[in-house]
């Protein structure tokens, strides 16, 4: 909290309006799984082969400067230098966020040292039948508890990572925060869906007025045990308590392509520096008020985490926000409350979109 506070002061102090605050490093689109809702893995054959190296991942971080950097793939333990790959940015104090579906995780775990840098961040869309649904895996979520288990056993740090899809059910993911809660994990993340026009799963996408109320439902009336690895003002912003503009600059994007405009969601061209980056996009062509139909519907967090942040620091009346949601509310809220008991749309029967590799034995790096 402290590097994230004295990083953003600086960029205030020294006047910059567009800085990055989450680097996100995508070092290949490669995955042992096939989720409905995913738009990284559709990409041809040759283009899921290639791998960044580790110097190219140094040099993005060098680049931009962000405190902070979530490695999202594809699954970055597919990657056959990832272990040079955390060790360069631990070696450069950078808060990484290793993003993963935890299925090659309890192998994998020899390969880092616990550090107060490194955090896994599992990938888990619910309880069981739910997460097994939204990842086109059965068993898939007991894979993952049991390499959450072992990881936090080793003294590693770990959160989860959860997407919430249309009809997500409330209660469940309220029963989700129990459990994750109860197996000693730091925080949890979460984000709704976005409507990748390449994601096979085109019909449980949420718009914007649907994924309020939803999260209004779910984080409403909070259990204090509940920890959050997320700007509270970003949470009020998801329960629709607050409205920011997309900064995607925030957390930029970098992969095999370069670095990606104008967010980790869209793809409309490559710029080859950070600098370039910047003053290449046309920034005002993006985020709702845009008009731009591609950005309609988007509350993702790699678009509007940032923008909370950055709007902590912004005035004295957003700080206070900041610590009243920190240490005082639970959001209590009656209206919440009968939300829970409205009809959820059925679970859909568990299907295997595509064909990722079948076994784990085919995947490993
Ligand atoms: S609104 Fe969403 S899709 Fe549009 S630029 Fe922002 S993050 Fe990307």
């Amino acid at each position: 909290m402290w590097t994230v506070t004295s990083y953003v002061l600086r960029q205030k102090l020294a006047g910059r309006k567009q800085y990055p605050l989450v680097l996100m490093l995508e070092p290949l689109f490669r995955c042992n799984l096939a989720c409905a809702g995913c738009g990284k893995i559709q990409y041809p054959a040759h283009i899921l082969k290639k791998d960044l190296t580790p110097e190219e991942c140094f040099r993005a971080i060098d680049e931009c400067g962000a405190p902070m950097v979530s490695i999202p793939g594809g699954e970055p333990l597919m990657h056959p230098r990832i272990a040079e790959i955390v060790e360069g940015l631990v070696a450069r104090k950078k808060y990484i966020y290793l993003c993963t579906n935890a299925l090659l995780l309890k192998e994998k775990l020899n390969l880092f040292k616990p550090s107060k840098y490194l955090t896994f961040s599992v990938h888990l869309d619910g309880q069981q039948e739910e997460h097994d649904l939204a990842v086109c895996r059965e068993g898939g979520y007991d894979i993952a508890v049991d390499a959450i288990k072992e990881a936090l056993s080793r003294g590693f740090r770990v959160t989860t990572n959860t997407t919430l899809f249309d009809g997500a059910d409330p209660k469940s993911v309220r029963a989700f925060f129990d459990d994750m809660m109860e197996l000693g994990l730091e925080g949890m993340m979460l984000s709704p869906g976005y409507s990748y026009d390449k994601a096979p799963d085109q019909k449980h996408f949420l718009g914007r007025a649907r994924t309020r109320r939803m999260f209004r439902a779910i984080l409403s009336n909070r259990k204090k045990n509940w920890r959050f690895n997320l700007s509270p003002l970003f949470l009020e912003f998801l329960m629709g308590k607050r409205t920011y503009p997309c900064t995607p600059w925030g957390m930029p994007t970098y992969n095999i392509f370069g670095w990606q405009k104008p967010c980790y969601l869209l793809q409309d061209g490559y710029a080859e520096t950070f600098d370039e980056l910047l003053s290449t996009t046309n920034w005002s062509n993006y985020g709702t008020e845009s008009g731009n139909p591609a950005c309609a519907n988007c509350m993702v967090h790699s678009g509007y985490e940032a923008s909370a942040v950055n709007a902590t620091f912004s005035s004295l009346g957003g700080f206070l926000a900041t610590v009243k949601a920190t240490l005082f509310s639970s959001y209590r809220d009656e209206e919440a409350l009968r939300l829970l008991e409205e009809h959820q749309a059925p679970v859909n029967p568990l299907i295997q979109i595509a064909t990722a590799n079948d076994s784990l034995q085919e995947t490993r790096a």
